[in-house]
């Protein structure tokens, strides 16, 4: 068992760290103001990722990726967590690994441009009246001669306006959901109404309605049928990186705004620091975030192996957004007025930190999951041994 870092993935490291402080947190307060990026910086920081290799590098160097292991690939997502959503979207890329479902003309029309940056693909899951239970959606694709006929709406779906276009999933059978490729600006298809969020701003999330929407038979990404299950296993990862390792990530950066604080804002003579009460929000942080870290590169080990990692992946995904709304919360503690301020980022992280508990699976439908899996197949889960 290894636990050291290569010098491969140090570099690595110490390159998304270095352009994330010098390119992206300083972009983050405007940001924050307009609730909006500047479409020119957006285009600035792309470019700029993309010349040092920085762009989708979850995906495979073949379709023009970076092709990192899932392990090398949390590395860089736990960076990520230092900076804000939209800007990791348009530096980095969001690029789903569902797109590898892709094959024959669909590569080159879907697959590649979201590689490279070009295009920006969203996925559409989520319906009003279908959140944790997925696969209770009433959107319909209709075979028809020539292609299908996609009708219902999609809500929640972030960074809708930037995307160019989505996976959505529909059924196809009354017991059946299948993945379509759906790009912007097909007939009928229409980015409906902005949800405004607590938090993360300058991503913006939207309605997406489908009203008799007629796609190409190339537009059904896999086989019919296996959408769900297929869409079940892209979350997978997704939980992981952006979720788990990113929480991971944000709760350093607060963590590490506190101990400086602490050492040097002065209240009876002394640093905070030496108060035993503030000593232990900090010790607390720094075990709970070792203990994330450690299972999120655990389960991305997993993933490397071809191993199953579901169960560990709903384990990271309770435990690092949990770790992170407690640790936020302590830095605003920590930070006294000053932590509850639109002067310091900390209400900021505050306000973001509390979707991660939500989106892709809440802490309870995840809870539910750990306990059938650990009910069904006895101590796998938890004994090494086994
Ligand atoms: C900012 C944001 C971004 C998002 N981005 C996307 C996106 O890009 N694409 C997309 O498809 N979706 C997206 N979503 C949707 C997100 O994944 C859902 O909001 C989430 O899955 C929860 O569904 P829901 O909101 O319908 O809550 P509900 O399912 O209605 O749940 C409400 C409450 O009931 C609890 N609950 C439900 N069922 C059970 C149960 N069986 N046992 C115990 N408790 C239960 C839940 O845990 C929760 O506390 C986004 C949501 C937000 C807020």
């Amino acid at each position: 068992m290894d636990f050291g870092l290569t010098d491969e993935q140090r570099l690595l490291i110490d390159s998304v760290r270095r352009f994330i402080k010098e390119e992206l947190q300083p972009l983050e307060d405007e940001i924050e103001r307009n609730d909006d990026i500047d479409s020119k910086a957006a285009r600035a920081v792309y470019e700029k990722s993309k010349s040092l290799g920085l762009y989708a590098l979850n995906m495979p160097e073949e379709f023009g990726g970076g092709g990192l292991s899932a392990v090398d690939s949390m590395l860089c997502e736990e960076q990520f967590g230092h900076t804000t959503d939209i800007l990791v979207r348009r530096a980095f890329g969001d690029v789903y690994e569902a797109l590898l479902a892709c094959r024959g003309e669909q590569v080159d029309r879907w697959l590649r441009p979201a590689v490279s940056g070009e295009r920006i693909c969203g996925f559409a899951i989520t319906e009003p009246g279908a959140g944790s239970d997925a696969q209770n959606i009433k959107t319909t694709a209709s075979q028809v001669e020539g292609g299908w006929v996609l009708n219902g709406t999609k809500h929640f779906i972030s960074d809708a306006e930037a995307s160019d276009c989505f996976i959505v999933s529909a059924r196809t059978g009354p017991s059946e959901i299948s993945l379509f490729l759906v790009d912007k600006g097909l007939p009928g298809f229409t980015v409906g109404r902005r949800q405004r969020m607590m938090g993360l701003r300058g991503t913006t999330h939207n309605e997406l309605v489908f009203d008799n929407v007629k796609l190409e038979p190339v537009a059904l990404l896999g086989e019919t049928g296996a959408g769900f299950k297929a869409a079940m296993s892209m979350l997978g990862r997704v939980r992981l990186s952006l979720i788990g390792a990113r929480a991971v990530g944000r709760a350093s950066h607060v963590l590490e705004m506190m101990t400086e604080y602490a050492a040097m804002r002065q209240q009876f003579g002394k640093p905070l620091g030496e108060f035993q009460l503030i000593q232990e929000m900090i010790a607390d942080s720094v075990i709970e975030i070792n203990s994330a870290r450690l299972m999120v590169l655990r389960a991305a080990w997993m993933l490397d192996q071809g191993l199953d990692a579901r169960g560990w992946i709903s384990m990271v995904k309770v435990q690092a957004s949990e770790v992170l709304n407690r640790v936020v919360d302590r830095g605003v503690q920590v930070f006294g007025g000053m932590g509850y301020c639109q002067e310091m980022p900390l209400e900021r992280y505050f306000r973001d930190a509390r979707i991660f508990r939500i989106f892709d699976g809440t802490s309870e439908i995840h809870r539910v999951v750990i306990a059938r899996t650990a009910l069904k197949q006895g101590p796998a889960l938890f004994d090494l041994h086994r």
